[in-house]
């Protein structure tokens, strides 16, 4: 099968069309096409003579997605079905601009994209974990994700989160091509600062991302202030102990110098107590930080392994007292809300199984 052009960086096209007997400025002149241009044959790029033209269009697919479908929420969200060319599908959602605290903030176009086919880590609250894991999504799978949405909307993209489908991390060299590739300052796709990663804990994952020093925002998905329940969660990161956590994500910040966020989804009951506001203000005093609290988005499964019952979204009132108590202690916390409920889009619950049209 024939690689898909967009899986390849500048300096990766550069050597293979310098290997073909072409100069290294063309490979910029082509990535320029494809990304500000948008072009979707190679017959378009009317800048290269036609036997490059040819060339590319004889060794490369452009086209990434077999077909796109969407669904349109009634609070402006917008889920993506992509389908692959070997027949898996994925999921992405827009969020026209995010909700915090309630406020719109400003004229933020948040694009939720997914990094793998299913996912290993099978966490007790999440609709992807239910799913049987595939595969790892190529570069070109990644970007494209963002390129659809864009022609979709018509507008420009402001901010990236890798908080789809799958654990970013362990799919740490595509993600990352993908990261350069969006962040290459002749195409000006993404600012710099506005791409965020969000992982379950994948500690060699977030020690080279810190050696790396690739220029994104990090998210340690946490939801647990002990270790007994966080196994419970999170029960395919047990290896990965908490003390070994927080040393990981401070090794991360003396690197980078970049606060990160802590996710904390509040289960009824179980991780919303007086006790884990000490803990959690503890753990995010410990480095620059801040907290996001997100609602739990109920997902049809049946009891969790671990737990006597079924999880439950903590009450509105519990999550704002919970809100209230750590600003009371002095730490930067935030209410995610959620958005896209209604048509099964948000965090956690990208699962492929809605009708999109
Ligand atoms: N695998 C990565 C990124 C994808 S999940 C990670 O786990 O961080 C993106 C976010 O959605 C994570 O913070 C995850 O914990 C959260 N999430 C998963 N299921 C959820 C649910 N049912 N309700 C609310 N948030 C959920
Ligand atoms: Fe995978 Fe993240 Fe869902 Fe856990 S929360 S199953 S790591 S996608």
């Amino acid at each position: 099968m024939k690689p898909n052009i967009k899986d390849f960086d500048l300096s990766e096209l550069k050597e293979l069309l310098l290997s073909s007997g072409e100069q290294r400025y063309r490979a910029e002149q082509v990535l320029r096409a494809i990304y500000i241009y948008r072009i979707s044959s190679f017959d378009e790029i009317k800048i290269i003579p036609k036997h490059l033209r040819d060339y590319l269009t004889e060794k490369f697919k452009i086209t990434v997605f077999r077909n796109i479908s969407y669904q349109h929420s009634s609070d402006g969200t917008i889920k993506f079905l992509f389908h692959l060319s070997d027949g898996e599908a994925i999921e992405s959602v827009l969020i026209p601009s995010e909700f915090v605290n309630n406020k719109k903030s400003g004229s933020r176009k948040t694009l939720c994209v997914s990094t793998q086919v299913g996912c290993t880590f099978n966490c007790a609250f999440c609709a992807t974990g239910k799913l049987k894991f595939k595969r790892n999504l190529n570069t070109s799978e990644i970007i494209e994700q963002y390129l659809q949405a864009e022609k979709f909307i018509g507008e420009k993209i402001t901010n990236i989160v890798f908080m789809g489908m799958g654990e970013p991390l362990l799919n740490y060299d595509n993600v990352k091509k993908a990261v350069i590739i969006l962040l290459y300052p002749m195409f000006k796709l993404i600012n710099s600062k506005k791409i965020t990663i969000s992982t379950s804990g994948f500690i060699p994952g977030i020690i080279k991302l810190a050696d790396e020093h690739l220029p994104v925002k990090l998210a340690l998905s946490l939801h647990a202030t002990t270790q007994g329940l966080r196994d419970k969660l999170l029960p395919n990161c047990k290896s990965w102990k908490l003390k070994e956590l927080f040393d990981s994500m401070e090794y991360y910040y003396r690197k980078t110098s970049t606060p990160v966020t802590y996710e904390y989804i509040l289960f009824d009951g179980i991780n919303d107590t007086q006790d884990d506001i000490k803990r959690l203000s503890r753990i995010s005093k410990r480095i620059p930080s801040k907290i996001n609290l997100i609602p739990f988005h109920t997902i049809d499964f049946t009891n969790p392994t671990g737990f006597s019952e079924t999880l439950k979204p903590a009450s509105g009132n519990k999550i704002h007292w919970f809100l209230r108590e750590l600003k009371n202690k002095g730490i930067n916390a935030f209410l995610r809300t959620s958005s896209g409920l209604d048509i099964d889009a948000a965090c956690g619950q990208l699962a492929l199984k809605s009708g999109l049209s």
